[in-house]
């Protein structure tokens, strides 16, 4: 019954770590997959965040072309302050320049807007320009060579190789300078007129100068990767105040170019297409997401067109999109409209966002991997609480069952001499014997009998005694010699009366050491020991008591009692010294005894700061050895002390 409840028990262990460890796998994968929505949002969000700053920048540091014309930075100083009053972050941008490509076979000039002097001055290119310069002058070379008459309209606006909205070298953010058109509000007179890449390669622009100069924003990095994306990193990809990722920003044309890490640690490879657990396109103005963000001049985008370049434009801008943006703003009396942007390009840089245990899979393997470690630690935890109550439950059911057999062989014990005792008593009450020799042999019955009780009601005692562990011992010093013969005497007024033909053998050598003991209990160890060794004995009738010290400076006392009878079984031999545990055997034979003997001896030994050791042959004999420390000088002469028996475990 209990087995089958085991084997139940241990069936629903398996079971429950199973579905516990496929649970757990599927836990982790709805994980992965939310920390995988979230990340790709935060990375979106943040590539977002900044953009819509470029987008600020782009819409509101807007040169006007008349303005531009005219050299007249009192306007663009008025814009410029105004945008550095209310932007959130002013200090996005470093220096502001024009690029103006000029005419046909002239070098693009460079100008720099002065905010401290409110004046556009001459500046000499820094050398982050270089490839901004380059595309500046291959812009015009091209369309020297491409423009025939009625293309040249077309190149004229610029519009062959218009520049990107940003370049990720300097960094900066570059805006056309356009100029408004004006509609009356009646829309009569000049109505809009879109550029137009028409079947006759005519661009129908009248209202546009050349798109040959721009205002190329440098934007400050320094700040950017001190604070603006640390700051966005701190907002979507922490819990606490510790970044859960690592986060770098990369060149897409570059891979070895990266721009920013969050930690120095922060992977090369970051850059590989393949590394990071999200990316997200960063670095470029967002037209489509800006209408909230436009100036208050731009009331609403009134047209966009895309249109591929026409099969006469130049090698570099055939096939692509042209895409022009434009947006009007109204008045009661007119209508401005603006070209906003004339290349819709991704910026050139990347967001690449890496779990910081290595991946995303890692991070959730390793949570995984800690939720099994727990749960499987909580079920063998179970397993090994069930094991122990099978065990204990196992041990007290044997305990149980011997004490009911200690109690059943001590009753049996009794009713031996206690019917001879009552029977022998009877006779002599009822004047049935009345020879003098029978008198005496019926007195010596009674006594033998009367003290084989005593002394098992003794031993019963004694154990009673020694499990509530309240027993003291005296120790002094004693001769070992006093202590043998002590046991020797007693057992032999008790061997039966002491005519039991028994050959008592005794080697016990002059000057042994003393030990320190309670003499009467050792004594009564000894005895214990000797009255086995007659039980037991067999036919041989011999028992040798020997006494050696052993070690150096002779500091241990080996008491040795031998027979020559059965022996022990080596199955009962390691059990011998539990209580109440009688050999099989014996038993059998129905000798007398309670099983209490040898475990008295091993609690008294112990209690003595020695231990028992037994050596046996089936149909040899046994031999039982108490070792017990030798008495130390100072403890010979005057010594005196006490020792705590304690009940050994059952
Ligand atoms: P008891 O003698 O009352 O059975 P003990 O504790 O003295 O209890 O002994 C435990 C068991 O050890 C005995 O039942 C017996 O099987 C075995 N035993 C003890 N001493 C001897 C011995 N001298 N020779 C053989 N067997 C012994």
């Amino acid at each position: 019954m209990l087995l089958v409840l085991a084997a139940s028990l241990v069936v629903l262990l398996v079971v429950l770590a199973t579905l516990q460890y496929r649970w757990l796998g599927q836990v982790s994968a709805a994980e992965r997959e939310r920390m995988q929505g979230t990340l790709s949002a935060g990375a979106a969000r943040f590539a977002q965040d900044f953009d819509r700053e470029l987008g600020r920048v782009y819409f509101n540091l807007k040169l006007d072309a008349s303005a531009w014309r005219a050299r007249d930075a009192d306007a663009y100083a008025a814009r410029f302050d105004q945008w550095r009053a209310s932007a959130p972050h002013p200090r996005l941008v470093g220096d502001v320049y024009v690029v103006d490509a000029g005419d046909a076979g002239a070098e693009p000039q460079l100008t720099r807007f002065d905010p401290a002097t409110r004046k556009f001055v001459d500046a000499a290119w820094p050398a982050a320009f270089a490839a901004l310069r380059r595309r500046f002058a291959s812009a015009r070379e091209q369309h020297a060579a491409h423009a025939s008459p009625p293309e040249r309209d077309l190149a004229g606006a610029g519009l062959y190789a218009p520049q990107p909205n940003v370049d990720q070298e300097i960094p900066a953010v570059i805006i056309p300078v356009v100029p408004d058109v004006i509609v009356p509000a009646d829309g009569v007179g000049r109505p809009w007129q879109p550029p137009v890449l028409g079947d006759e390669n005519k661009l129908v622009l009248t209202n546009y100068s050349p798109l040959s100069t721009y205002v190329v924003v440098a934007l400050d990095l320094d700040y950017i990767k001190g604070e603006l994306w640390p700051a966005l990193a701190r907002r979507y990809f922490s819990s606490g105040d510790k970044l859960d990722y690592r986060v770098a920003v990369v060149d897409r044309s570059d891979p070895r170019r990266t721009l920013y890490q969050s930690a120095p640690d922060a992977p090369e490879a970051a850059a590989s297409s393949s590394a990071g657990d999200a990316r997200a396109d960063i670095f470029q103005i967002r037209f489509d997401e800006m209408d909230a963000f436009l100036p208050s001049f731009v009331s609403r985008r009134v047209r966009e067109e895309q249109t591929a370049a026409g099969a006469s434009s130049s090698p570099e801008s055939r096939g692509k999109k042209l895409s022009v943006r434009v947006f009007e703003s109204r008045t009661s009396e007119m209508a401005v409209r603006r070209v906003l942007s004339t290349e819709t390009r991704t910026g050139g840089l990347q967001l690449v966002v890496t779990h910081v245990a290595g991946s995303l899979d890692a991070a959730v393997g390793q949570a995984r991997r800690r939720s099994l470690l727990v749960s499987f630690g909580i079920l063998l935890l179970l397993a090994g609480s069930v094991a122990l109550i099978f065990v204990s439950t196992h041990r007290a059911q044997r305990l149980a069952r011997r004490q009911v057999e200690f109690v059943a062989g001590v009753t049996h014990e009794l009713r031996t001499p206690l019917a001879v005792i009552c029977s022998a008593g009877e006779n002599l009450a009822d004047g049935v014997i009345d020879d003098r020799r029978q008198v005496r042999r019926y007195g010596e019955v009674i006594h033998s009998e009367g003290r084989r009780l005593a002394e098992m009601v003794e031993q019963v005692l004694e154990f009673a005694g020694a499990q509530s562990g309240r027993r003291e011992f005296k120790l002094a010093p004693v001769a070992v010699e006093s202590l043998i013969d002590a046991a020797l005497a007693s057992c032999r007024a008790g061997a039966q009366g002491g005519d039991s033909g028994f050959e008592f053998e005794r080697d016990v050598p002059a000057h042994l050491p003393h030990v320190m003991a309670d003499a009467s209990a050792l004594a009564r160890s000894l005895q214990n020991l000797i009255s086995n060794a007659l039980k037991y004995g067999g036919e041989s009738r011999w028992v040798k008591l020997s006494a050696r010290a052993v070690g150096d400076a002779k500091r241990e006392v080996r008491i040795k009692v031998e027979d020559r009878g059965a022996g022990i079984a080596p199955g009962d031999l390691p059990h011998i010294f539990e209580p109440f545990y009688r050999g099989r055997e014996v038993v059998a034979a129905q000798i007398h005894g309670n099983g209490l003997g040898l475990s008295l001896v091993k609690q008294i030994v112990e209690a003595h700061g020695g231990r028992v050791s037994v050596e046996s042959e089936p149909g040899r004999g046994s031999a039982f050895t108490i070792h017990l420390p030798a008495a130390s000088n100072g403890a010979d002469a005057n010594g005196n002390g006490t020792h705590a028996g304690r009940g050994d475990d059952v």
